[in-house]
């Protein structure tokens, strides 16, 4: 429960009424060491609640420590897209609601008359996307010297971004900060301990990475296509029986195109979202999406990371990603904080590869599944029933047979010398 963290009654009222009345595993790890002043390093992967995992012990920061007069902002978040900002924004807002604390959002695409505007009211906590904030910064329209807490999300995803260079020089001007917390969707490659050395001092680390039992909330189903347009009939026929809400994946913004005409044409009502839309068309997108106005989002990957929209049911694949952690973080879009979902991927003969990868990356297997009138010619191969984990498992324990046969050989052939 919420209570036994000792948090600020003005936090505990915004929790109720945000309907949040226990802490998901990430909160209940990283809370207590925050508000302890430790620095964190956490992997945590979106869907875990991680973002209340920082804000709730910030804000608790903030009320302890109330500032003697207005000033500067003390806790900056760091987001590498625009539309995780947002939310860590409005999830900013909704925690404080019953407090006098003040937060801000500044993205790129949005105007910097807007972000001046936002600058100059003493935010207490500031959520900016790198690049933004560094064009302040340069231009002596932002400052970081009274940071006192720095907050690095999906910090994977920035090195990817290719943020790591703004990322250190805006660390560097928030060089008297008290905590620095890092969150990430894993701690493995990509050079992130690097990073986080550079940026942490001694962090207790943290792993939230969603337990067997978390994972399996998510059910993973395929569906065998002979043809994009045998995956077109199968993805109509989904929508139109199962699904209450469904974000559907394609790999380019020219599939983007013709999947969400093809769905309007056919009477869907959808939402659709791309990198290279301007971001009032994102937001607007978002908000009908959000508000269940809208049942269906398509969407590519550079559009969605860090999206959050709760009671996704179903994510559908109509392409799958090239990589398996891609895969993953699709489909985390579904079965978010414990809710159930279902991620279904439509099979062409050439992502039979791909979807081994991602069994064996996520070490589970998916489940076949058929629309008796739409049955494709192809069969499914061996790989998909059985991840390679559990081949190897099988492999593993041959080859110790195999090897204790070898080491009794080898000691008979060893006696004798070892008798001499
Ligand atoms: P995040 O991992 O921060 O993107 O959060 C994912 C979703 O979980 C968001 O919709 C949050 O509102 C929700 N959430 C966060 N904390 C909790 C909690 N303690 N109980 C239930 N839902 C939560």
């Amino acid at each position: 429960m919420f209570e036994e963290l000792d948090l600020d009654d003005a936090l505990c009222a915004a929790l109720a009424t945000m309907g949040l009345n226990k802490p998901t595993s990430i909160q209940s790890l990283a809370i207590p060491e925050a508000m302890n002043g430790r620095d964190v390093l956490a992997s945590a992967p979106t869907g875990t609640g991680k973002t209340l995992a920082f804000l709730l012990p910030a804000c608790q920061y903030l009320l302890d420590y109330p500032r003697k007069q207005p000033g500067a902002t003390r806790i900056l978040i760091l987001s590498p897209t625009r539309e995780l900002a947002l939310q860590i924004y409005q999830q900013a807002q909704a925690v404080t609601q019953h407090t006098d604390l003040v937060c801000g959002v500044i993205t790129g695409g949005i105007n910097y008359g807007t972000d001046r505007e936002t600058l100059s009211q003493n935010l207490d906590i500031l959520v900016a996307t790198p690049g933004r904030l560094f064009e302040h910064i340069e231009k002596e329209s932002a400052e970081c010297r009274d940071i006192e807490w720095l907050v690095l999300d999906e910090a994977d995803r920035m090195l990817d971004m290719g943020f790591s260079a703004i990322v250190n020089q805006i660390a560097a001007e928030a060089r008297w900060r008290k905590q620095t917390l890092l969150f990430s969707a894993t701690l493995e490659g990509g050079g992130i301990r690097r990073f986080a050395d550079s940026l942490l001092n001694e962090p207790v680390e943290l792993d939230a990475s969603p337990s067997r039992k978390e994972k399996a909330k998510i059910l993973q189903w395929y569906h065998l296509a002979d043809s994009a347009e045998h995956k077109y009939a199968l993805l109509k026929h989904i929508l139109a029986e199962q699904i209450t809400t469904a974000i559907v994946f394609v790999k380019t913004r020219e599939r983007l195109q013709q999947i969400k005409d093809m769905l309007t044409r056919d009477g869907f009502q959808v939402a659709w979202l791309q990198g290279e839309m301007p971001q009032d068309r994102r937001n607007a997108a978002m908000a009908q999406f959000k508000s269940g106005q809208v049942p269906i989002l398509v969407a590519t990957d550079v559009a969605a990371r860090g999206i959050d929209v709760p009671n996704v049911s179903h994510v559908i694949n109509f392409d799958m990603p090239r990589k398996a952690d891609v895969y993953l973080h699709r489909i985390g879009r579904t079965g978010r904080a414990g809710a159930k979902g279902i991620a279904i991927s439509l099979i062409e003969a050439h992502d039979f590869s791909m979807v081994g990868k991602v069994a064996r990356y996520t070490k589970e297997s998916f489940k076949a599944r058929v629309i008796e009138e739409l049955r494709p010619k192809h069969k499914a191969p061996a790989l998909i029933k059985k991840p390679k984990s559990k081949v190897k498992k099988k492999m593993t324990a041959k080859a110790k047979k195999r090897s204790a046969k070898k080491v009794k050989g080898k000691t008979r052939g060893k006696s004798p010398k070892q008798d001499q």
